[in-house]
């Protein structure tokens, strides 16, 4: 199988070469040329099957240059002992027509290591496959959890090296903690003195710098991006959501063929995008519906067809969705458009020149015929954990609670009772403040470990062991610079 580029389709690369390149030249984004079938007889067939074997059938669909033996060396290596559940993403059922997927028994506590316990694989068998000598520098710049997710799964991988950069008063106590202990041979992280958006723009000025790009690829190293951007990390996204589907029909919780609605709590867009790319490939799917918090800019767009990022930005209690370029947006705009690389293109550029286009009417009405979007502020994701508490007795952490408020925003308007898995995207314990806060026990003078404790004893649940683990661990990285000494840290990290 082929994949294009969102901005020109005659450009054609095979998967290990999109996987390495990341982003194409042309500034769009990587996507399968057509998307592979399955047939009601591969549901029945895949619901019988472990969450590896499941993987190993999807991914090998998509992946046509890599050997099923590749492939299984890559799920195995992932999803085999780094998970704390067997199932790797269990579905719970907490309503008659609600069902939580978990997506947060990795190493990091949060959905992200669901692509990127397996990204470092793909690149590392891609990079032997293209016959790629140099050696790969992931750059990353994070808001708190896809750093902590890259450096988990690229620690002391051969061939790789890893540079995280953070704001350093922009992430949780949590998330920090759990970044400046990191363990490896080949990873380094540095505090940012600033916001998000400078740590990420620092990252886009040395990556597309073509004097530092060529000093580094005359020492041997190459940057590559962990973003999820990547097409790496986005089609391990679209097998969990046809196992929850499988694990529905195993359990007698749904027929084989049976409708459902899929609820996303979204930033990037790229979670609910492999929800889409599911349903391309048979998944059924009535409804997808798209949970922003106070930063609801998608909420607009989805509604009237005019994405407009000149707004507010919001600090919220859902961090890891304060976004207002989701850049995997564009590749849902490439499919609905009919693949018309021009067309995306025009509003691309009009993105980045105004911050805002509108789609034509064609567009946005196969958009609205699939979607359906809603928002939920820092006060009603608050009462919406203390509500799920209370009535059905689980805890879900402050974006997972803004997916479950929308998705009643949803059946209260529609009436609709599909059945529909909410994506839960973090572990309660790793936004324990705000969740104890939602649950009536007062956070503040309780250092970042007792709140773990306070939140087990209040919920009756058990602490994830790779954060009790971190009571034990020393920082490493302390270090905490101005955004115009990134390159200089680059520079020391990588030894030149
Ligand atoms: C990254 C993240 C999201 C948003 O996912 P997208 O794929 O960017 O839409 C939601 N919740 C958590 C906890 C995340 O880390």
């Amino acid at each position: 199988m082929n994949y294009i580029s969102t901005r020109n389709k005659e450009l054609k690369l095979s998967s290990a070469e999109a996987i390495i390149k990341g982003l194409s030249d042309d500034g769009g984004l990587f996507v399968p040329e057509t998307f592979p079938r399955l047939k009601k007889s591969d549901f029945a067939k895949l619901s019988e099957m472990t969450y590896i074997e499941r993987a190993n059938f999807i991914l090998k669909l998509f992946l046509t240059d890599f050997t099923e033996e590749e492939i299984s060396k890559c799920t195995e290596g992932a999803y085999g002992s780094g998970f704390g559940s067997e199932k790797v993403s269990p579905l719970v059922k907490i309503g008659e027509s609600e069902y939580i997927l978990e997506l947060w028994h990795g190493p990091t506590c949060a959905f992200k290591d669901m692509a990127l316990q397996i990204l470092p694989y793909f690149m590392t068998t891609a990079m032997k496959k293209t016959g790629e000598k140099k050696t790969v520098v992931i750059l990353v710049a994070t808001s708190g959890d896809t750093g902590k997710a890259a450096l988990e799964g690229f620690s002391d991988v051969d061939g790789t090296k890893i540079i995280v950069f953070y704001p350093s008063d922009g992430v949780s106590d949590m998330q920090k903690r759990q970044m400046i202990t990191q363990d490896g041979s080949n990873v380094s992280v540095f505090g940012i003195r600033g916001n998000f958006d400078d740590a990420q723009s620092g990252v886009k000025k040395i990556f597309t710098d073509k004097k530092i790009t060529e000093e580094l690829d005359k020492k041997g190293f190459a940057f590559s991006s962990a973003n999820s951007i990547n097409w790496g990390r986005l089609v391990p996204q679209i097998v969990y959501y046809v196992s929850a589907y499988c694990d529905m029909i195993k359990g007698g919780e749904a027929e084989n063929g049976e409708k459902i609605n899929i609820c996303v709590p979204t930033g990037n867009f790229g979670n609910i995008l492999a929800a889409y790319y599911a349903k391309k490939m048979g998944l059924p799917v009535n409804r997808f519906i798209c949970a922003s918090n106070q930063n609801n800019v998608l909420t607009d767009f989805l509604r009237s067809g005019t994405y407009d990022r000149n707004r507010e930005f919001y600090q919220s209690i859902s961090p890891s969705m304060d976004i207002l370029i989701s850049s995997n947006l564009e590749r849902l705009l490439f499919d609905v458009s009919g693949k018309d690389d021009k067309k995306i293109k025009e509003l691309m550029d009009k993105l980045s020149k105004d911050g805002c286009y509108t789609l034509t009417k064609a567009m946005h009405n196969r958009i609205g015929k699939l979607f359906w979007a809603g928002c939920c502020d820092d006060y009603f994701t608050k009462v919406r954990i203390f509500n799920t508490f209370a009535d059905t007795g689980y805890t879900p952490d402050t974006h997972t609670a803004v997916a479950i408020d929308v998705y009643k925003q949803y059946v209260e308007q529609t009436g609709d009772m599909t059945k529909t898995v909410i994506a839960s995207t973090a572990s309660p314990y790793k936004f324990a403040g705000s969740v104890l806060s939602a649950l009536g026990v007062e956070p503040y003078g309780h250092d970042d470990f007792e709140q773990l404790d306070l939140l087990a004893e209040k919920t009756e649940t058990d602490i994830p062991g790779s954060l009790e683990a971190l009571r034990q661990k020393k920082i490493r990285f302390g270090d905490v610079i101005d955004s115009k000494d990134m390159y200089a840290a680059i520079k020391s990290a990588l030894g030149k």
